[in-house]
Protein backbone atom coordinates (compact mmCIF):
# COMPACT_ATOMS: atom_id res chain seq x y z
CA UNK A 1 0.00 0.00 0.00
CA UNK A 2 1.61 3.55 -1.06
CA UNK A 3 1.73 6.13 1.77
CA UNK A 4 -0.54 9.17 0.91
CA UNK A 5 1.15 12.35 -0.52
CA UNK A 6 0.35 14.47 2.58
CA UNK A 7 1.70 12.13 5.32
CA UNK A 8 4.42 14.52 5.80
CA UNK A 9 7.57 13.38 7.65
CA UNK A 10 7.95 15.14 11.64
CA UNK A 11 11.34 16.77 9.56
CA UNK A 12 9.55 17.96 6.60
CA UNK A 13 6.14 19.08 8.49
CA UNK A 14 8.76 21.13 10.39
CA UNK A 15 10.98 22.22 7.91
CA UNK A 16 7.53 23.87 5.75
CA UNK A 17 5.90 24.84 9.14
CA UNK A 18 3.01 22.79 8.99
CA UNK A 19 0.92 22.22 12.21
CA UNK A 20 2.47 19.71 14.79
CA UNK A 21 -1.15 18.01 15.25
CA UNK A 22 -2.06 17.03 11.89
CA UNK A 23 1.23 18.59 9.79
CA UNK A 24 -1.50 19.89 7.38
CA UNK A 25 -2.43 22.84 8.05
CA UNK A 26 0.21 25.88 7.45
CA UNK A 27 1.08 27.51 10.71
CA UNK A 28 2.24 30.78 8.86
CA UNK A 29 -0.22 32.96 6.40
CA UNK A 30 2.91 35.11 4.73
CA UNK A 31 5.92 34.12 3.04
CA UNK A 32 8.95 34.31 5.28
CA UNK A 33 10.80 37.04 3.64
CA UNK A 34 7.60 38.97 3.20
CA UNK A 35 7.82 42.96 3.03
CA UNK A 36 5.18 43.27 5.47
CA UNK A 37 6.06 41.17 8.17
CA UNK A 38 4.88 37.48 8.65
CA UNK A 39 1.69 36.63 10.28
CA UNK A 40 0.54 33.69 11.87
CA UNK A 41 -3.27 31.66 11.08
CA UNK A 42 -4.87 31.65 14.63
CA UNK A 43 -6.00 27.79 14.31
CA UNK A 44 -4.85 25.17 12.08
CA UNK A 45 -7.00 25.03 8.92
CA UNK A 46 -7.39 21.40 8.99
CA UNK A 47 -7.68 20.44 12.49
CA UNK A 48 -8.67 23.20 14.00
CA UNK A 49 -5.60 23.07 16.31
CA UNK A 50 -5.56 26.94 18.23
CA UNK A 51 -1.94 27.48 17.89
CA UNK A 52 -1.36 30.19 20.79
CA UNK A 53 -2.10 27.75 23.03
CA UNK A 54 -2.37 30.14 26.13
CA UNK A 55 -2.09 34.14 26.37
CA UNK A 56 1.54 34.85 25.59
CA UNK A 57 2.51 31.67 24.31
CA UNK A 58 4.81 32.65 21.77
CA UNK A 59 6.93 34.57 24.53
CA UNK A 60 8.54 31.39 24.84
CA UNK A 61 9.58 31.51 21.37
CA UNK A 62 12.27 34.33 22.23
CA UNK A 63 14.13 31.52 24.70
CA UNK A 64 13.99 29.57 21.35
CA UNK A 65 15.08 32.14 18.76
CA UNK A 66 17.76 33.36 21.09
CA UNK A 67 19.13 30.18 21.42
CA UNK A 68 19.07 30.11 17.89
CA UNK A 69 20.75 33.55 17.24
CA UNK A 70 23.65 32.76 19.58
CA UNK A 71 24.46 29.31 17.53
CA UNK A 72 24.43 31.02 14.15
CA UNK A 73 26.74 33.89 15.76
CA UNK A 74 29.18 31.42 17.65
CA UNK A 75 29.44 29.50 14.18
CA UNK A 76 29.77 32.32 12.17
CA UNK A 77 32.70 33.81 14.29
CA UNK A 78 34.49 30.33 14.04
CA UNK A 79 33.77 30.34 10.42
CA UNK A 80 35.41 33.66 9.72
CA UNK A 81 38.21 33.24 11.98
CA UNK A 82 39.33 30.03 10.11
CA UNK A 83 39.01 31.18 6.65
CA UNK A 84 40.30 34.80 7.04
CA UNK A 85 42.65 34.71 10.46
CA UNK A 86 42.04 37.96 11.00
CA UNK A 87 41.58 39.41 14.43
CA UNK A 88 40.00 42.80 13.31
CA UNK A 89 36.84 43.00 15.59
CA UNK A 90 34.91 45.08 12.94
CA UNK A 91 35.59 42.49 10.27
CA UNK A 92 33.40 40.30 12.99
CA UNK A 93 30.89 42.83 14.42
CA UNK A 94 29.95 43.95 10.61
CA UNK A 95 29.35 40.18 8.89
CA UNK A 96 27.44 38.67 12.45
CA UNK A 97 25.46 41.68 12.70
CA UNK A 98 24.58 41.69 9.33
CA UNK A 99 23.87 37.84 8.90
CA UNK A 100 21.54 38.59 11.96
CA UNK A 101 19.27 40.60 10.18
CA UNK A 102 18.99 38.89 7.56
CA UNK A 103 18.10 35.78 9.31
CA UNK A 104 15.97 37.35 11.47
CA UNK A 105 12.67 36.52 9.79
CA UNK A 106 13.87 32.78 9.63
CA UNK A 107 14.58 32.72 13.03
CA UNK A 108 11.24 34.25 13.83
CA UNK A 109 9.29 31.42 11.57
CA UNK A 110 11.59 28.50 13.07
CA UNK A 111 11.72 29.84 17.09
CA UNK A 112 8.16 29.46 16.59
CA UNK A 113 7.86 26.23 14.61
CA UNK A 114 10.42 24.70 17.16
CA UNK A 115 7.87 25.70 20.72
CA UNK A 116 5.24 23.87 18.59
CA UNK A 117 6.84 20.83 17.30
CA UNK A 118 9.45 19.93 20.12
CA UNK A 119 8.93 22.60 23.33
CA UNK A 120 5.25 22.43 24.29
CA UNK A 121 4.53 19.20 26.55
CA UNK A 122 1.26 17.13 25.46
CA UNK A 123 1.00 18.39 21.96
CA UNK A 124 1.98 15.38 19.11
CA UNK A 125 1.37 14.68 15.94
CA UNK A 126 -1.98 12.67 15.38
CA UNK A 127 -1.55 10.75 12.41
CA UNK A 128 -5.41 9.93 12.22
CA UNK A 129 -6.11 13.76 12.35
CA UNK A 130 -4.24 14.50 9.04
CA UNK A 131 -6.35 11.97 7.12
CA UNK A 132 -8.78 14.14 4.06
CA UNK A 133 -12.41 15.26 6.15
CA UNK A 134 -14.95 12.46 5.35
CA UNK A 135 -17.32 14.97 3.82
ZN1 LIG B 1 -3.66 20.70 12.34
Amino acid sequence: METPKYKLSAWSAFANAKCPRCRRGDLFITGMYEFKGQEMHKNCSHCGLVYEREPGYFYVAMFASYALNVAEMVTLAVAISVLTGSSNPWLYVTIILGVAVALAPFNYRYSRVMLLHWLTPGLHYHPEMSEDKAK
